[in-house]
């Protein structure tokens, strides 16, 4: 058995970056700065956006986004189940209702056909997501969308480095991103909202400080102007420069970052083949380059003999840690107790959300870390015969 715990992912720094956060430190400027205005200019160049705009989470770009396009009571936003709760959340909170859609059984990204029945008058917004570093597909989402003048907004959480049909996602439309820890890349917590609607990028600016009419770090002022004002009431939701120096380090080694990903990634899947009892997530069939945020893989749990939970709980007695991504949203206790919805409702979601778990990938891992997993996997599965 393997010694020390392999974790299910591990940020990575090195000891350079850590030096830039001492910098940040050092200078006497640790809020929203010139290292966040940075940031924001190097994703944008990254991803081919317009304009980026940095924040400290994800689900906090999600909460402008909604703010900006005043979706509240009477409104619908339609969305996956199979997602992290925030999107889901913000949309019960701002008062108006979330509309779930089943997802594909082996990609768990929504589909257009699919999207366009769930479709209605009262339709504000669709959030597709693009899942465990594959992107949705778009075209088909985005002529739908346009041709029933409805806003998309993508949940690019798993798909920073992730390309459609030869273009980054965040490149068009509106896309936000989560740096959070377990992601490709990391600022500690934090998001960006990317944007090709530089009016729309101008709301979610000073929506995510105060309503001000300025941004929280002016390259100009170097500063804030002492005198803005409010324009309209706004959060407080800027990114620090402390987190935005490890922002722009991280976007530097993004692509070797994810191209270790891949490696590994390879190898489960060469591996998992021969064991029938687990099988990952399939490929989307049209043209990307995945991101490998997450190695996914659904437990069979017929053949393997156990549930999912129990499973893990094995994997994690020989020292391996595994993820959960995601518990469907629509059987998660307010929403069932609260809103109504019930199992039967999402059958691919459901069928995922009981068997789906996420193994060890991060940057850092070595080719022995995956086969101390399947090792693992293996013998979780033999003890039960
Ligand atoms: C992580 C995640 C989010 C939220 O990101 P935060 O930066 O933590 O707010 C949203 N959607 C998905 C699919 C995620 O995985």
């Amino acid at each position: 058995m393997r010694k020390d715990f392999l974790p299910f992912s591990k940020p990575e720094f090195s000891e350079a970056d850590i030096q830039a956060v001492g910098d940040v430190l050092r200078s006497g400027w640790i809020t929203t700065g010139p290292h966040a205005a940075k940031f924001e200019e190097e994703f944008g160049a990254y991803t081919g956006c317009k304009g980026a705009v940095a924040l400290v989470s994800a689900t906090a770009g999600m909460h402008v986004a909604l703010t900006a396009l005043k979706i509240g009571p009477g409104d619908e936003v339609i969305t996956p189940a199979m997602t992290w709760v925030s999107t889901a959340n913000l949309i019960v909170l701002a008062g108006a209702t979330p509309v779930f859609v089943d997802v594909d059984r082996d990609t768990l990204m929504i589909l257009a056909d699919r999207l366009s029945s769930a479709v209605t008058e009262k339709t504000k917004l669709i959030v597709p997501v693009h899942y465990a570093g594959a992107p949705a597909d778009l075209a088909p989402i985005r002529s739908l969308a346009a041709g029933r003048g409805i806003p998309l907004i993508e949940d690019a959480a798993h798909a920073a480095g992730t390309e459609y049909r030869g273009e980054k996602v965040g490149a068009r439309g509106t896309s936000i991103f989560s740096f959070h820890p377990i992601k490709n890349m990391t600022t500690g917590e934090g998001g960006m909202v990317c944007s090709d609607d530089p009016a729309f990028l101008d709301r979610i600016r000073r929506l995510k400080f105060h309503g001000l009419g300025v941004d929280a770090f002016d390259r100009q002022m170097q500063g804030r102007s002492p005198q803005a004002e409010v324009i309209e009431p706004g959060y407080k939701y800027n990114l620090t420069d402390i987190a935005a120096v490890l922002g722009r380090r991280q976007l530097a080694r993004l692509d070797e970052f994810n191209r270790r990903r891949t490696e590994l990634a390879m190898l489960y899947r060469e591996a998992f083949a021969a064991v029938p009892e687990v099988i990952p997530l399939r490929d989307p069939p049209y043209p990307h380059r995945h991101a490998w945020h997450l190695f996914i893989v659904r437990l069979d749990v017929d053949r393997a003999g156990m549930d999912r939970d129990t499973f893990m709980g094995e994997l994690k007695k020989r020292n391996i840690g595994s993820g959960l991504h995601f518990r469907a949203i629509h059987l998660q206790k307010y929403f069932r107790e609260t809103l109504g919805f019930k199992r039967g409702l999402l059958p691919n979601t459901e069928w995922n959300s009981d068997r789906i778990l996420s193994l060890p990938l991060f940057p850092g891992m070595t080719p022995e870390d995956v086969g101390d997993v399947v090792t693992a996997v293996k013998e979780v599965l033999a003890s039960r015969k």
